[in-house]
């Protein structure tokens, strides 16, 4: 599996042997990195292609679609490669789901859903169950509990967050609050007897990568160079709770989680679920450690007085420290009021490379 949730960067097929092996397996994973062309046919295909495969000479390689079709050849009808990858565009679909989930006060229907995306409802479900990991309705019961949250976290009332959120009763909250929650609010936040976490290992630039879920949503991103040491943090974090290996269809949030990592600043935001587990004082910092844009910083001390706490410089840093989803709560952008990077859980070098990344 681990091949799989490998992010390959288009090194790897810098010569036309590399690349000749890579159409021959069909691999995925040279998509994007170059185009060949058939000359018997006349089309161009992406390395995955699952056409016929072509004699060697009558193959030619290409850089971009460009280069192709001015060399006369015509996109290959089967992998469309004159379009976006085909997981791209999903992602986008669903990436776009979430958004109208996110906007709506009421969940919206399936039907409407899979309607803006122009595909068929049953297909719509599957794409979107495979790709977020969830289906579009617990996707938007875990934003509507994020959104409590949060609310509850910038000082509001019980009663304000529960409509802000989007339920526009409180029974209906209360009714549901124990399916979001699953349990206590103080089991809840230290993982609950019995609870089970998913967890799987992925690699980026950065190192490896382990991205833990519960069924709420991703609970942990952690990072490090050993897959022991992580996986020796995630119990750490989570003392009660059953942690198990997820299964390939966690492939999905893993490729997620790593692009995202990969790219903190880029368009994408992460269109996972979040299950932010924290004291009240913890969840406020995080809150506003999230509306700080990608390649800027807050000292410490800017980020107490945000709080309306100026005295709690300490008590930041440890909230710093005790955030489990590295980049997703960006705690990688506070530093100290010199400016030098001060601590990061992950080791400085990291933040300053995601710090360096987000700037360029
Ligand atoms: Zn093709």
């Amino acid at each position: 599996m681990l091949d799989v949730l490998t992010t390959h960067t288009s090194t790897g097929f810098r010569d036309d042997e590399a690349r000749l092996a890579a159409v021959r397996r069909r691999d995925a994973a040279a998509d994007g990195a170059f185009l060949y062309s058939v000359a018997t046919t006349g089309v161009y295909c992406r390395p995955s292609c699952a056409a016929r495969p072509a004699l060697r000479h009558n193959i030619a390689f290409h850089a971009t679609r460009q280069d192709a079709e001015r060399a006369g050849f015509r996109p290959c009808k089967r992998c469309h490669p004159d379009l976006p990858p085909r997981a791209e565009r999903e992602a986008a679909l669903v990436a776009a789901a979430c958004r109208m989930i996110e906007a709506s006060e009421e969940a919206p229907a399936l039907a409407s859903l899979a309607a803006e995306a122009g595909i068929s409802p049953h297909y719509f479900h599957r794409m979107f169950r495979r790709i977020a990991g969830v289906t579009p309705k617990a996707y938007g019961a875990a934003h509507r509990q994020a959104r409590v949250q949060a609310s509850l976290a910038a000082g509001a009332g019980v009663t304000e967050a529960i409509y802000h959120a989007g339920f526009n009763s409180s029974g209906r909250f209360y009714a549901t609050a124990d399916a979001m929650l699953g349990m206590t609010a103080s089991h809840y936040r230290e993982g609950g007897p019995g609870e089970m976490i998913q967890h799987a290992f992925g690699h980026c630039s950065l190192g490896s990568v382990l991205v833990a879920a519960t069924g709420r949503g991703v609970c942990a991103i952690l990072l490090g160079d050993d897959e022991a040491a992580l996986q020796a943090d995630l119990r750490a974090r989570f003392p009660k709770a059953a942690l198990r290996a997820a299964g390939p269809e966690f492939a999905g949030w893993v490729a997620q989680v790593v692009a995202f990592v990969e790219h903190p600043g880029g368009s994408d935001a992460l269109a996972l679920p979040l299950d932010i587990r924290g004291t009240v004082f913890q969840r406020r910092v995080w809150e506003v450690l999230r509306a700080i844009p990608p390649g800027e910083t807050l000292s410490y001390a800017a980020v107490a007085a945000k709080l309306g706490q100026p005295a709690a410089v300490r008590a930041v840093a440890g909230a710093c420290a005790a955030n489990s989803l590295a980049v997703a709560v960006p705690c990688h952008r506070v530093v100290a009021s010199t400016g030098a990077l001060a601590g990061y859980r992950w080791g400085v070098q990291r933040k300053r490379a995601l710090l360096a990344r987000e700037r360029a």
